[in-house]
């Protein structure tokens, strides 16, 4: 640790974390889809009862039940919940209540994939207290699902969301993949067409990305398989904002659409940097100053849980630096936006000038909101203002 790092510590106040945001990460899917490298338990049969069981361990020896209030939001991602079925999400939700307590209005989120989801199933989960669900649609072209490992096809899809509702979860959020490779010749506007007929409300985007230890990763570094160009990504990525907030979605956040009033709590508390738990294997916590993620491997994970050791895989503390650094990144995400001083509204008149961000003003205060366009370049426009800040 630098000494610049020791100093910016001991200048911290201590505090102890009031968590009201929990994170679940359940591991297992069907099969790895080829851009995944996320931490994953690729299990035909789902030992749901032992997963439960490890997660009340984890609750136990983490002391979890003196460090939550009342959660306002639980969200169970991974991996794929929907594979826990209802027998499990019951099984699972039962075993947090054990130890953590929600609010009645809480948003219980749980990420599904659409062979998983039935009428019946979903009614399970909402008698568990699921009030949300996140489905993983990614295509409406079942050329590409299949060349993503995807268990569904464009169908399942279509009868999955039609399942949540008469299941009575009728809030949910819809993913869609961009990006794909141009081999695929995909028609991105088509998928945008269905995404919207189907009335969800929220839509989540991801730009599809190449990484080293997976099955495109591999393909990638033979050369059979080639990125999308830029100037596509870029073009698919507003072709969305313009449709989804024509359809009246809000673009509330880089990769995120809500309707009116129905923005992602969870995901929220990200963005504003509160302290949130993590539980299960690989997740990651923020206690307010130190971010701790927990042992990746699924086995690893129960393995130290049942032996009554806390599952830390590692942990960093965040310098008064470091979470300066993290503001500006996280705050130009959303379009809350920054607040920004009178010498950075001059410094970023030049993102004004090329529509990369606007500079409202809300009372005395001035923020900086990036447009749409400038959410093609956030990392640079974050990079730029953080480097700013620190010399000014
Ligand atoms: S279902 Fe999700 S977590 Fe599982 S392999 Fe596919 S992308 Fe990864």
């Amino acid at each position: 640790m630098s000494r610049m790092a020791v100093l910016d510590r001991a200048s911290e106040p201590q505090r102890l974390p009031t968590y009201e945001h929990l994170y679940l990460h359940v591991p297992f899917c069907a099969r790895r889809c080829s851009y995944c490298d996320f931490a994953i338990a690729v299990r035909r049969e789902v030992p749901w009862r032992a997963f439960a069981e490890s997660v009340s361990r984890e609750c136990e020896i983490r002391r979890v039940r003196e460090q939550c209030g009342p959660l306002h939001t639980v969200y169970l991602g991974g991996g794929t919940p929907s594979r826990l079925g209802a027998d499990g999400v019951r099984a699972t939700l039962d075993a947090l209540r054990s130890h953590v307590q929600w609010s009645d209005d809480a948003e219980v989120t749980l990420e599904a994939n659409p062979e998983d989801i039935s009428v019946e199933t979903v009614a399970a989960w909402r008698e568990a207290g699921v009030n949300r669900l996140s489905i993983g649609i990614q295509s409406f072209d079942d050329a590409v699902l299949s060349w993503m490992h995807r268990v569904h096809d464009a169908s399942a899809a279509l009868r999955a969301v039609d399942a949540a509702r008469a299941g009575g979860i009728a809030a949910f959020s819809l993913d869609l993949i961009f990006a794909t490779p141009d081999r695929l010749a995909r028609n991105w506007e088509n998928d945008l067409h269905q995404i919207i007929a189907l009335a969800p409300d929220h839509v989540s985007l991801y730009g599809l990305t190449v990484e080293p230890h997976t099955p495109l990763g591999r393909w990638h570094a033979r050369g059979e398989e080639a990125e999308a160009p830029e100037e596509r990504y870029a073009h698919e990525f507003l072709s969305a904002h313009a449709h989804l907030v024509d359809a009246g979605f809000e673009h509330y956040e880089v990769s995120n659409f809500a309707q009116p009033g129905r923005r992602a709590r969870h995901n929220g508390a990200y963005w504003r940097v509160v302290p949130y738990l993590g539980l299960g294997p690989s997740a990651h916590g923020f206690d307010g100053s130190t971010r701790r993620w927990n042992i990746e491997a699924f086995a690893g994970w129960q393995r130290a849980v049942n032996t009554n050791i806390d599952p830390v895989g590692g942990a960093e503390h965040l310098t008064p630096s470091n979470r300066r650094a993290e503001m500006v990144y996280l705050g130009l995400r959303t379009v809350d936006g920054l607040e920004v001083t009178a010498e950075e509204v001059a410094h970023v008149s030049a993102w004004e000038r090329a529509g990369w961000g606007q500079v409202q003003c809300r009372g005395a205060q001035h923020r900086l909101v990036c447009t749409a366009e400038g959410w093609l370049r956030l990392d640079a426009l974050a990079a730029d203002l953080t480097a700013f800040r620190r010399h000014s």
